[in-house]
């Protein structure tokens, strides 16, 4: 996809905040520091657009980005940070539970997880939300770059078993530092945007 227009509409924290357009959403969900923004950014072509940082667990915030005037990024609070309080916790699970379960724009859920590891808890956590709640799913593994590619095939294998991946969802093998699976990845959510 060629993008030509991307803009952050609203970081919301409540539902009367979403957008009240009709355009198709896609959440990205993830570990804090996965690399979600790098995805995004990576994705749309900008360098900064949505917020990396070296802080995970800072943004408690359902951020919206506009994508051509066509369908939005909605890039969900990071989870399995350490540090955050059980109260913090239960506010980000609230949160997250009340714009998945119940935003009719929702179209896919990005899963993105970090290649050079096996899903942690965490994320396999949120793949069986996904699938409970019959959200489709789209798989990113990403940082390739991290590691070499003779041992691909290898990561995706432990990715596939530890997230009992059902067979027809994508999974994309992905990194933001040269590109690599980019136009995988657009392919993977094309489906979910008409
Ligand atoms: P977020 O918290 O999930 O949004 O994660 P960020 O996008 O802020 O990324 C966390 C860190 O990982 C940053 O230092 C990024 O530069 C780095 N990072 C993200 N994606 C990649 C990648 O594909 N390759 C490499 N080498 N580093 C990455």
């Amino acid at each position: 996809m060629k993008v030509t227009k991307a803009e952050i509409v609203i970081s919301a924290v409540k539902s009367d905040q979403y957008p009240s357009t009709d355009f198709p959403e896609i959440a990205l969900a993830g570990r804090s520091n996965v690399g979600k923004s790098s995805f995004i950014n990576k994705m749309i072509n900008r360098k900064n657009l949505a917020r990396t940082s070296s802080k995970p667990g800072k943004t408690q915030t359902l951020n919206f980005y506009l994508i051509n005037d066509q369908f939005y990024f909605v890039d969900v609070p990071g989870y399995g940070f350490a540090k955050v309080s059980k109260r913090e916790r239960e506010k980000w699970g609230k949160m997250i539970e009340a714009y998945l379960l119940k935003r009719e724009q929702l179209k896919a859920c990005i899963l993105i997880i970090d290649i050079r590891h096996a899903p942690t808890s965490d994320d396999v956590m949120m793949y069986e939300f996904l699938k409970y709640h019959g959200i489709p799913a789209v798989i990113v593994a990403t940082k390739a770059d991290k590691i070499p590619k003779g041992k691909w095939q290898k990561h995706l294998k432990v990715v596939k078993e530890t997230l009992k991946m059902e067979k027809n969802d994508p999974l994309i093998l992905f990194s933001a530092e040269t590109g690599y699976g980019k136009e995988d990845a657009w392919s993977a959510i094309y489906p979910f945007l008409s």
